[in-house]
């Protein structure tokens, strides 16, 4: 019997798809975060469950040999990065694992293998976005990480995923507050541009008027040339997204390249946060969804167009389906900036979209879908089967609902026929995966 706020020692046979070290005492499965396969730990169980148990790594006694140097003061206590402390070589590894064991136990295809996992050289300073929030820790105004699961912040101005010209701007607005006692910016979103080095600064505030909002302005720009826009999100609601966005100074939009086609993006659109690993994963989906000057396409999910236009360039047709209205203003802007004539988009719900563009359309070739980690729904993939399309491509985040709803989709005749795995997020236990299905 495994009892609660014991101490246990532990052989840590292999990884989770959440990054926890997994072993067993005494045949009952344990859960352990910030271990390695290999590893002897001593534990302290914090939640013990009918069927596994959590517990919180307290000393490894002998190190696996796949154990390297987490090189970063946070870690740990941020939550960001779940496998800084395992060689990249392995949590390459443990990705395709976690992609392999998903399709085999939910999706039941049995032998499931990964055809390749393409990982990357650049494992720091990949990310092209980051959003710190800002409060209030004993009476100081600090910015940095939540602790995970709750609303503390742990204090950090530079986080080595992002851009290093964040620190600045994090001493920037904060200097700012102190100065002008202001307590009413509540995060700082900063997202930049691979191609051209720029940068945006968004900063969320409760109120729509700061006081002194030119000295604001003039702080955050003397941090560099590279800041092209600061803009003010007003949002007094609470909630993490939404509310009104105000240019205080500089351009409302960023561009980036991606596959040769330029995009600008909306402070409020999704973006896929490491381009030159979204470039290999987009080249993979344009592979599989083997197109040419007849292919009718459908892209649903399609955020501001960008695997859309990337295929539109060499299709007939292109339709691209997003439920947030920004980014399909974006995706028309930017196929206006690519002078491309041959695609339509619609910003609705794809559940709600796609039966009915189904219906009224009927030839669609190859359908595209790239859902959030939620996965699609029963809707859109009858939708897809009764279109008939002959390749569907797949892009997920979550192995999870992946394997769910390929399952779906090969329950009414489709077949894998191919798979890739992407890694756009080093050092995270998190995983890009596209597969092939074909009628
Ligand atoms: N393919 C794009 C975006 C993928 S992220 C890219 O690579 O950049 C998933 C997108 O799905 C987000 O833009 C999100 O806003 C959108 N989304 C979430 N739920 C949706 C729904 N029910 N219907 C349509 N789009 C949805």
């Amino acid at each position: 019997m495994v009892e609660k706020n014991t101490e246990y020692t532990v052989k840590i046979e292999s990884v989770s798809s959440d990054g926890s070290g997994v072993g067993h005492i005494d045949g009952f499965t344990v859960f352990v975060p910030y271990t390695a396969e290999g590893d002897i730990v001593l534990v302290k169980t914090e939640d013990v469950q009918k069927r596994f148990a959590r517990a919180r790594l307290l000393e490894v006694v002998t190190p696996s040999a796949d154990r390297q140097d987490a090189d970063c003061p946070t870690y740990g206590q941020c939550g960001g990065c779940q496998l800084r402390h395992i060689r990249y070589e392995k949590q390459l590894e443990i990705k395709q694992c976690a992609v392999e064991n998903a399709m085999r136990r939910l999706g039941g295809f049995k032998d499931f293998t990964v055809d390749t996992i393409t990982g990357t050289k650049r494992t720091s300073r990949y990310r092209n976005k980051v959003t710190f929030p800002v409060g209030q820790t004993g009476g100081e105004t600090v910015c940095g990480f939540y602790k995970p699961k709750s609303h503390d912040i742990i204090p950090l101005r530079d986080c080595v995923l992002c851009d290093s010209l964040n620190a600045q701007i994090i001493d920037a607005v904060l200097n700012y507050m102190r100065d002008n006692c202001v307590h009413a910016i509540r995060r700082i979103f900063t997202r930049k541009s691979f191609a051209t080095g720029k940068m945006m600064v968004v900063i969320t505030s409760t109120v729509r008027s700061l006081p002194k909002e030119s000295s604001l302005i003039k702080r955050v720009r003397a941090v560099s040339d590279k800041v092209a826009g600061i803009i003010l999100n007003v949002n007094n609601k609470g909630a993490p997204f939404g509310g009104e966005n105000v240019t205080l100074w500089g351009k409302s939009v960023i561009s980036d390249t991606l596959c040769d086609t330029e995009f600008i993006i909306s402070p409020d659109s999704f973006f896929q946060i490491n381009p030159e690993q979204t470039e290999k994963l987009y080249r993979k989906v344009l592979q599989f969804a083997e197109i040419d000057e007849d292919t009718t396409v459908m892209d649903i999910y399609c955020g501001i167009g960008t695997i859309s236009l990337c295929a539109a360039k060499k299709a007939k047709s292109v339709i691209g389906v997003e439920i947030v209205k920004q980014a399909i203003e974006d995706a028309k802007e930017n196929a206006k900036l690519n002078g491309i004539t041959n695609a339509e988009f619609y910003a609705e719900s794809a559940e709600n979209i796609v039966p009915g563009l189904i219906e009224n359309k009927k030839m669609v070739d190859v359908v595209i879908l790239d859902p959030p980690r939620k996965g699609s729904d029963k809707k859109t993939l009858t939708a897809i089967i009764k279109s008939g399309a002959k390749r569907v491509v797949y892009v997920s985040c979550n192995p999870a609902t992946l394997a769910r709803d390929v399952k779906f989709l090969c329950d009414s005749g489709y077949k894998i026929s191919g798979s890739a795995v992407f890694d756009l997020f080093p050092h995270t236990c998190h995983v890009e995966t596209v597969i092939k299905l074909e009628n």
